[in-house]
């Protein structure tokens, strides 16, 4: 089971499709509070991650907890983050000593939303953020840190994808995840500019998974309605099971937080009525509203037994 602790609000870049204002908003944890979530958490969760906001904006308290995370048992720890802050050689050498033990232990998942600063810099709103990104994360592979890549598939990087992947893979990542945005916060107040239509994601969807059968590089694909995949994944699949093994941490002031499966999002009527309704990311109703016909000719629930 993993336990997912946003270590703070707070970002040095500005995305147009960024939920963690909004999903995090009541509140940002202390230091201690979240020492006491890993030590509440350690006998159920055996790995955690570390997210935000940037969890780097907390430099040597970040250090501190991967270590405090690693001498309560956690098995694995990952850091999800937009990698500028590892652009700095001393931060770099800095956690690179404190966590040289514990290298094997570490996953670092880099956020690249683009192939070129154009792309990128625009999604992120804020100049120089792709060069920053890509030296942060060449610097952590050169320390020989299990470096990933998380990217949220919008309107700009959509026919982007597959030369992204060849990039990812050249820098040195170990995997890539793509995302379908997750529509809340500035997802919603941006939604016309940067979220893709379904109908416009399918064919590329295909072509990734096309390839993760070719090439041996593991690419995962998240938030992806099943209807718009060639066939429903197999129920006991990472694919299906990723939520229901998750605890995330939802801080209300910054001593108090809630711990839950996920923000429940409200899925379109035509998902509620189907048999993977509680495996499947579903519709959001929010796209359904602006999107209804597409919704209706794109979704084929399976009734329920
Ligand atoms: S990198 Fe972007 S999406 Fe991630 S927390 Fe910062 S602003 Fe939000
Ligand atoms: S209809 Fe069913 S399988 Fe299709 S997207 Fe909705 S919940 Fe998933």
């Amino acid at each position: 089971m993993k336990l997912s602790i946003p270590l703070t609000n707070k970002c040095n870049n500005n995305c147009l499709f960024c939920v963690a204002k909004c999903r995090y908003n009541k509140g940002e944890l202390d230091f201690s509070a979240i020492k006491q979530i890993l030590h509440k958490y350690k006998k159920k969760c055996n790995f955690v991650g570390f997210g935000g906001g940037e969890p780097t904006l907390l430099k040597m308290k970040l250090i501190k907890l991967v270590k405090l995370a690693r001498a309560l048992g956690y098995e694995g720890i990952e850091i999800t983050t937009n990698g500028r802050l590892f652009s700095s050689k001393s931060f770099v050498n800095e956690f690179d000593k404190k966590l040289n033990k514990e290298k094997e232990n570490i996953s670092i998942t880099f956020s690249i939303h683009g192939p070129n600063s154009i792309i990128h810099d625009y999604l992120t709103q804020t100049n120089g953020s792709f060069h920053q990104t890509i030296i942060g994360l060449r610097n952590l592979v050169v320390k020989d840190f299990k470096v990933y890549t998380r990217s949220v598939i919008t309107k700009q990087n959509l026919n982007e994808l597959i030369k992204m992947l060849k990039i990812f893979i050249e820098l040195g990542s170990l995997g890539s995840t793509f995302v379908y945005p997750t529509l809340l916060g500035k997802a919603i107040t941006n939604f016309n500019l940067v979220i893709p239509k379904l109908s416009k994601i399918k064919p590329v969807v295909k072509k990734l998974l096309l390839l993760k059968k070719r090439i041996k590089y593991p690419i995962s694909l998240k938030n992806i309605p099943f209807c718009l995949l060639k066939k429903i994944p197999n129920l006991t699949s990472s694919y299906c099971n990723n939520s229901q093994k998750k605890i995330s941490i939802l801080p209300i002031t910054s001593k108090k937080f809630i711990a839950t499966k996920d923000i429940p999002i409200k899925k379109s009527k035509i998902c509620v009525r189907c048999k993977f309704e509680r495996f499947c990311p579903g519709v959001d109703a929010k796209y359904e509203k602006k999107y209804k016909n597409e919704v209706a000719s794109l979704l084929n629930p399976v009734a329920q037994s």
